[in-house]
C-alpha cells in the first residue's frame, strides 16, 4: 500500500487519478482549495480530503507532516490570450499555480521522501510546444519540464523519480473552458469549437482522463524506477 497525493484532486484529471489509487488499495489524499469538491471526489471510498493553496508555501509545507510514496503535482489552472495583450496579473497567477505550485510541492516532499518515491507532474502538449494564445499557459508548463528533468538529476542516486506525464486536450472542465473561449472568439458552434480544440489531435477526439490515469500509474510502479526525467506525452500523436 502506498501513501499517495494528487493536488488538484477535486476534479477533472486529479479526481480521475485519485480514484486509481484509492481502488488500487492505497492510502489516498486528495489536496486542493475547494474542500466540497474533495469531499465529492472522496464520495464513498476511503480518502482523506486536505485543503491546501499549492501558490503558498506555508500551506503546501503543512501538507507533508507525514511522508509520501507519490506525489502526483496535478493542480493547476489556464489562462488564453495573445502575449501582447496579457495582463501581468494573469501571467503571474498561472505562473504561481502552474509552475511555483509543482516547486513547491515537490520541494516539501522531497523533506521525507523514502527511498523508491515518485514525484510525476502532470504538464502538457503545451510543455513541448508553444501556440497561439497560450503563451502564458505553455511558458509555464515548459518550466515543469525544466523543474522535472533538473530535479530528475538531483533525485537520482536516492530512488526516487522525477516525471512529467504531458497530455493533449483532456475531457474535463478545463477543456470545456477552452471550448466555450474558441466559442465566443469566433463566434462559432460548439461543434466547430470543440472540432478547433480537438484538431491538433490527429485522434481528432478528446483525451480521456482515465488515459492520463494508466501514465501515471505505469510511472508510480515498481516497473518504471529507471523512468526518469522524462515527458510522456499522452496526446494521440500530437507530439
Ligand atoms: P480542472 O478540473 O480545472 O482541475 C484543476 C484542479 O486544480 C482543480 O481541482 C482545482 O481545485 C485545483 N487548483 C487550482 N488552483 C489551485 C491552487 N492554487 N491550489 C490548489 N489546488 C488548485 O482541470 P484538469 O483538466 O483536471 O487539469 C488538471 C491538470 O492537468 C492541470 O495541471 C492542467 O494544466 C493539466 N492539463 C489539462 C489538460 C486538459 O485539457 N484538461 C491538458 C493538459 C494538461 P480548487 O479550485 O478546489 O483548488
Amino acid at each position: 500500500m502506498r501513501r499517495v497525493l494528487v493536488t488538484g484532486g477535486g476534479s477533472g484529471i486529479g479526481r480521475a487519478i485519485a480514484h486509481h489509487f484509492a481502488d488500487e488499495g492505497d492510502e489516498v489524499t486528495v489536496a486542493g482549495r475547494r474542500m466540497s469538491a474533495l469531499e465529492e471526489t472522496r464520495g464513498s471510498r476511503q480518502m482523506t480530503c486536505r485543503t491546501v493553496d499549492v501558490t503558498d508555501e506555508a500551506s503546501v509545507a503543512a501538507l507533508f507532516d507525514n511522508p509520501y510514496d507519490v506525489v502526483v503535482a496535478n493542480a493547476g489552472g489556464g489562462v488564453t490570450g495573445k502575449v501582447a495583450q496579457l495582463s501581468l496579473a494573469d501571467w503571474n497567477r498561472v505562473m504561481a499555480v502552474n509552475l511555483t505550485g509543482v516547486f513547491l510541492t515537490f520541494r516539501a516532499a522531497l523533506q521525507n521522501m523514502e527511498e523508491g518515491g515518485r514525484l510525476i507532474a502532470i504538464a502538457s502538449t503545451a510543455s513541448l510546444q508553444g501556440g497561439s494564445n497560450i503563451g502564458a499557459y505553455s511558458a509555464s508548463k515548459h518550466g515543469v519540464l525544466g523543474l522535472v528533468r533538473s530535479l530528475a538529476v538531483e533525485v537520482a542516486k536516492t530512488g526516487i523519480t522525477c516525471n512529467a506525464v504531458c497530455p493533449g486536450f483532456v475531457d474535463t472542465d478545463m477543456a470545456a473552458a477552452a471550448v466555450d473561449g474558441v466559442m465566443k472568439r469566433f463566434d462559432i458552434s460548439r461543434h466547430k469549437a470543440e472540432g478547433m480544440v480537438v484538431g491538433g489531435n490527429p485522434m481528432k477526439r478528446m483525451i480521456r482522463p482515465e488515459e492520463v490515469v494508466s501514465a501515471v500509474g505505469f510511472l508510480a510502479s515498481d516497473g518504471a524506477s529507471s523512468v526518469n526525467g522524462h515527458a510522456l506525452s499522452v496526446s494521440g500523436g500530437e507530439i
